[in-house]
């Protein structure tokens, strides 16, 4: 007999749920889709920070860049800029895209490393277009090979989404879900009941109900892999300001006394929040330096959100999967929540049962899934652990945490040897070698294969890459000219 998934519910109408919703309806058309979300309860409301990965979706979409920034109020991201995280006062930059011209033996940061010793190179970030670009306030697309992500008004992207999925054929219903029913026999969820009792059946449902996990957790009682040990901040402030600048095209992230703040230039406005440890600092004090660091006139009312760092221990559960707030979060100091609902949706994709749910099909979606989690985690305790900042108990604590294994390996290899190895499918490469050398992990010793050039020859590959870079960034237009161009 066959068990053919026919029906799909996903509950949420979030960032999570409109991406979903728009993608497989894209993509299996012949599905039945139904989205559920509930107007009193709403959408969490921030997440404004993207990386470039977010192209690879929308291409498949069909939203043109230039008509998906007018559409977002959306500005062009070229990466982020750390502010007071190696220590108070010093920054640097983590550009999209990569740093310098490596080869085939070895990433260019080996000859950069030999240049160092001797005295000639600059900062890392003085060979990365993408971050010499941002500091410059240019952009444009047509820049050859520019790398580049988004800062974008997510209830708008949530908007556009949700027009292509009901054009898609996706069925909306509003309403609040107050109870789940499920099979006595398996577990597995039948339905979704409404507040005015109406009943929503599916095969097949995707949990996109925000932190609350009404599925996934409420329901299903999955488990939860918890990392606040290694990452307590559990707390963020939001609040949204008119623009007092041009926006700049990349993302400021600043470190305070017991966490950061973020700083997002819109089109129309600036995204700002404050993420700290409850544990090092108190709601008042936290929104006391969050609106006294700010500019321009507040837009809405500061907004404590409240969170635990980690994930469903199985993104896929019996016949549910959870993606979103639902199915995990790492705080957003890579802007990397809206890249793992992507790989949610492109997985769940490949995955997609030909008939029944397959429990080896099941336990490949969560290893992938789970790594990507991973990955990202090692990522983001990386700018806390590798730090000589000392001042705050917060800071005392980064700097003397156990970290992972797999994290600590990767430094160590990178410090003793130099080399940095990129596992399986991970987004970031690049970027760790950035960010590693800007929070000043430095390797002790280069590639022998940069001993090949002599002095001046490393010295003239070095000022060339610098003056391509430089003559490339002289030839664009400001970000703000280049949004207005577009606008048009
Ligand atoms: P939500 O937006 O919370 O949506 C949940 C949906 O479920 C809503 O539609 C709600 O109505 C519905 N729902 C819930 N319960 C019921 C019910 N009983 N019945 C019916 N409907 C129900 N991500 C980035 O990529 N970049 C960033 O810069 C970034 N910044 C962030 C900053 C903070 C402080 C936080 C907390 C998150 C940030 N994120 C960021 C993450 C990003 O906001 C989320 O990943 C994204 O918005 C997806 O949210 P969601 O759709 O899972 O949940």
């Amino acid at each position: 007999m066959s068990n053919k998934i026919n029906k799909l519910v996903i509950l949420g109408g979030g960032t999570a749920g409109w991406m979903a919703a728009a993608m497989i309806s894209k993509t299996l058309t012949k599905l039945d889709i139904t989205l559920v979300e509930s107007d009193q309860i709403g959408t969490i409301g921030v997440g404004e920070a993207t990386i470039p990965s977010l192209h690879f979706f929308n291409d498949i979409l069909g939203l043109n860049s230039t008509e998906f920034t007018k559409q977002t109020s959306g500005t062009f991201k070229l990466g982020i800029q750390f502010e007071n995280w190696h220590k108070q006062d010093a920054s640097y930059f983590h550009g999209f895209g990569s740093t310098g011209l490596g080869m085939w033996a070895a990433n260019f940061h080996e000859y950069w490393k030999r240049g160092l010793d001797l005295g000639i190179s600059k900062p890392f970030s003085r060979y990365n277009f993408e971050a010499q670009a941002a500091l410059d306030n240019k952009f444009a697309h047509q820049a050859n090979g520019v790398n580049f992500a988004y800062h974008l008004d997510a209830s708008l992207y949530a908007k556009m989404l949700k027009q292509e999925s009901i054009k898609n054929g996706v069925t909306r219903i509003e309403g609040m879900v107050n109870q789940v029913h499920t099979d006595p026999m398996n577990g597995n969820i039948t339905s979704l009941e409404l507040k005015d009792g109406q009943k929503i059946e599916g095969d097949l449902f995707i949990d996109c109900s925000g932190f609350k996990g009404l599925l996934i957790d409420e329901t299903l009682k999955t488990p939860f892999t918890d990392w606040s040990h290694w990452l307590p901040m559990d707390r963020a402030i939001a609040v949204q300001t008119k623009l007092t600048n041009s926006p700049a095209p990349y993302t400021r992230s600043i470190a305070h006394h017991a966490g950061w703040q973020w700083r997002i230039p819109l089109q129309h406005r600036m995204g700002n929040g404050i993420v700290y440890s409850s544990q090092y600092m108190n709601d008042d004090e936290a929104k006391s330096m969050l609106l006294s660091s700010i500019e321009g006139e507040t837009l809405t009312e500061p907004r404590v959100i409240k969170f635990k760092t980690g994930h469903r221990t199985q993104l896929w559960n019996k016949n549910c999967i959870a993606m979103g707030l639902a199915g995990g979060f790492i705080e957003p100091l890579e802007s990397t929540a809206i890249h793992i609902i992507q790989q949610g949706i492109m997985q769940l994709i490949q995955y997609f049962p030909s008939n029944d749910i397959n429990e080896l099909q099941v336990a490949e979606y969560n290893d992938y899934m789970c790594r990507d989690y991973n990955e990202i985690k090692d990522f983001i305790i990386l700018h806390y652990c590798q730090t000589e900042r000392e001042d705050s108990p917060f800071w005392k604590f980064c700097k003397n945490m156990n970290i992972p294994d797999s994290l600590k390996a990767r430094m160590e290899l990178f410090k003793k040897t130099g080399r940095f190895v990129q596992k399986r499918n991970e987004i970031f490469v690049d970027s760790w070698l950035q960010v590693m050398i800007g929070q000043g992990l430095v390797p002790d010793v280069h590639h022998p294969i940069a001993d090949e050039l002599t002095e001046p020859a490393l010295a003239n590959f070095l000022k060339q890459i610098e003056n391509d870079i430089q003559a490339k960034v002289q030839q664009m237009p400001t970000h703000g000219e280049y949004l207005k161009s577009i606008s048009k």
